[in-house]
């Protein structure tokens, strides 16, 4: 604990400024607080502050963690609102993330009044955390989710010696589609295609992306290989079988698949690795003549 009292001295600086000061792991999502100038480690998660029994979506620790930046957001929970920054810092050749949090339920004001006279700050600040990590046309998570959540996972099942696996989906000849029905008609059978893949994964633990394009990543914590397998097979009988119905013409398309479990050995693997495996797999499915898994 003694090496973060340089730290926390430093942090004293704004301590008028701000209600909540915390040194945050955001890989590892732990917090280490000062309280009367003694250092301890919670017990809490950096997340538990925000009582939804979730992660955060729109992490801007993260974010701050993995572009050496600083970030700040607005969040909420009740009725109380927060303006919180992200800094990221260096010790002893690690980094971590100082965030500082200000109560700004009385100082903020972003809308105009309803006819309750109420502001309706919440919906906004909801609408802009969802907005940082969704993609906008299918509703998915974004790339930007999959690179701050997938190292969040991939340590997480490697500290729990957990399996997790993922699965890398590209839409056969998806040009055609566009060539022949048109890109508004494309845009239509992404979104109808992201609302299947949706339907496969339990949502409480499991997470859809849009990668770019027609290529989608979806991530199964816990799922071993055949789990993430079979998960994949459904996906794909389930789209081979499907219509896509645009301006009356009945749509049939299918989805190459690649598929990759992370298991004991790979406790070091990163990110980028897991996606350069899984993409090797997917490219293979399509090789091997699509419509696959792999
Ligand atoms: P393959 O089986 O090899 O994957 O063939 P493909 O035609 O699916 O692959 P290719 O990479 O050649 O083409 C992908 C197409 O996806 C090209 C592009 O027009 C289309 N596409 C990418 N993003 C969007 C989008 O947001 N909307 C629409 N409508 N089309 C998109
Ligand atoms: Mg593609
Ligand atoms: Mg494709």
């Amino acid at each position: 604990m003694e090496k973060y009292k340089p730290l926390i001295d430093k942090m004293k600086v704004f301590e008028k400024t701000y209600d909540i000061m915390r040194i945050v792991d955001p890989m590892e999502k732990i917090v280490i607080e000062s309280e009367e100038d003694k250092l301890t480690m919670s017990d809490a998660t950096c997340f538990d502050f925000w009582e939804r029994g979730q992660m955060c979506q729109n992490c801007i620790s993260m974010r701050a963690y993995n572009e050496d930046d600083i970030f700040y957001k607005m969040d909420y929970k009740e009725n109380q609102i927060f303006m919180i920054t992200a800094v990221p810092v260096w010790l002893e050749g690690k980094r971590l993330i100082i965030e500082l949090i200000k109560d700004a339920s009385s100082n903020m004001i972003l809308g105009e009044k309803n006819s309750d006279g109420e502001v309706n700050n919440l919906s906004m600040i909801e609408f802009m955390g969802q907005a940082a990590v969704r993609d906008s046309l299918t509703g998915l998570y974004n790339r930007r989710y999959i690179d701050e959540r997938l190292p969040v996972d991939l340590r997480n099942a490697a500290l729990k010696n957990e399996p997790l696996s993922v699965v890398f989906a590209d839409i056969d000849f998806f040009k055609a589609v566009n060539d022949t029905y048109g890109h508004p008609a494309g845009d239509v059978v992404l979104k109808e295609f992201s609302r299947e893949m949706e339907k496969f994964v339990r949502k409480d633990r499991d997470w859809v992306a849009r990668f770019g394009g027609e290529e989608f990543f979806i991530c199964l914590p816990k799922a071993d290989l055949e789990t993430a397998r079979k998960v994949a097979e459904r996906m794909r009988a389930e789209i081979e079988k499907r219509e896509f119905l645009i301006e009356g013409s009945a749509i049939k398309m299918t989805c190459s698949f690649g598929v990759y479990a992370v298991c004991g050995d790979d406790g070091c693997l990163t990110a980028e690795g897991v996606i350069r495996l899984v993409d090797r797999n997917l490219y293979q499915a399509k090789s091997l003549g699509r419509n696959r898994v792999e």
